[in-house]
């Protein structure tokens, strides 16, 4: 690990403010990438901005039509959340299965999200629910927010303050899990809005992605049998010694099957 200047910010906005002052500060939410990546010195930052004490970017809170988690809200919380077993049981089912318990007891949402992990659970949720992500300085419609492996529209001195989860009719999410580190190879995120479906995908390729024609059957009607036969090309799928992108492209149907069969019987 490279040298360098650790600031515990106050608020968001002198957050924002240290952030944008430095030309390569970085955000530490949980450190459960961050760190790593610093101790193998694959990331250097001159200056890393703590938001541990920022209170305004926790906390869970529904109306019964969306529910809105503050970025540093950590991945055990949204599990255990009433508030979200209530209103999208998926979305604390899916916090509930990330990692190990030390995982989930420091990641937090807005660093799962901004890191972008091609492998990572959370986009499928975001994009599944056609969340939107709240900055300091704008909201950004989860279609538009993943851009890239490890890649979002995030600006380098923009920070996610929290995410708005629409409440669906019923949803649910399903993950062939890698079985060391429960990262996902495939996980499918399926949510019912009642006349809109959405299926996010997340594990198979470089970055989270949906799929039409699985949204559009399954809106026509909600059962596992109306994705039978809709198969997504293997082409720009990923490959890495846990499954080669034809295998991966067999796991989207699969667990795309197992999450609709999840949300009909919820
Ligand atoms: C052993 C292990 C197993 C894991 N298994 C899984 C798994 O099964 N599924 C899964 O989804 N994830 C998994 N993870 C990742 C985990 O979920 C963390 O959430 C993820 O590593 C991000 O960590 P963090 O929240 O601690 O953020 P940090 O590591 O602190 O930050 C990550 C990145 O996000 C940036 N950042 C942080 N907060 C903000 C913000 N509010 N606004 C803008 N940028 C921000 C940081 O600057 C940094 O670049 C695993 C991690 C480990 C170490």
């Amino acid at each position: 690990m490279y040298q360098f200047n650790y600031y515990r910010a106050k608020n968001l906005a002198d957050a924002a403010q240290k952030l944008a002052a430095s030309g390569d500060a970085k955000l530490l939410a949980g450190g459960q990438t961050l760190i790593a990546a610093m101790k193998l010195r694959l990331a250097a930052p001159s200056e890393v901005v703590d938001l541990r004490d920022v209170g305004e970017l926790r906390g869970i809170r529904s109306d019964g039509k969306t529910v809105v988690i503050g970025a540093m809200t950590r991945h055990a919380e949204v599990a255990s959340s009433k508030e979200v077993r209530q209103a999208i049981p998926a979305l604390a089912t899916l916090a509930s299965g990330i990692g190990d318990r030390m995982v989930r007891n420091m990641g937090t949402l807005g660093g799962s999200v901004a890191n972008n992990d091609p492998a990572a659970d959370y986009p499928a949720a975001v994009v599944g629910l056609g969340a939107t992500v709240t900055t300091n300085k704008r909201k950004i419609e989860a279609d538009k927010f993943f851009t890239g492996m490890y890649e979002t529209a995030l600006e380098a001195d923009e920070i996610i303050a929290s995410i708005a989860f629409p409440v669906p009719r019923r949803a649910a999410y399903a993950k062939f899990q890698n079985p060391a580190s429960r990262y996902a190879i495939v996980g499918v995120f399926v949510a019912d809005f009642g006349g809109t479906v959405r299926v996010a995908v997340t594990g198979a390729g470089p970055c989270v992605f949906r799929v039409a024609e699985m949204e559009k059957a399954l809106a026509r009607r909600f059962a596992v049998d109306s994705v039978a036969g809709i198969n997504v090309g293997a082409d720009r799928l990923n490959s890495d010694i846990h499954a080669g992108p034809e295998y991966r492209a067999h796991l989207v149907g699969v667990m795309a099957k197992r999450a609709i069969a999840q949300a009909v019987a919820a």
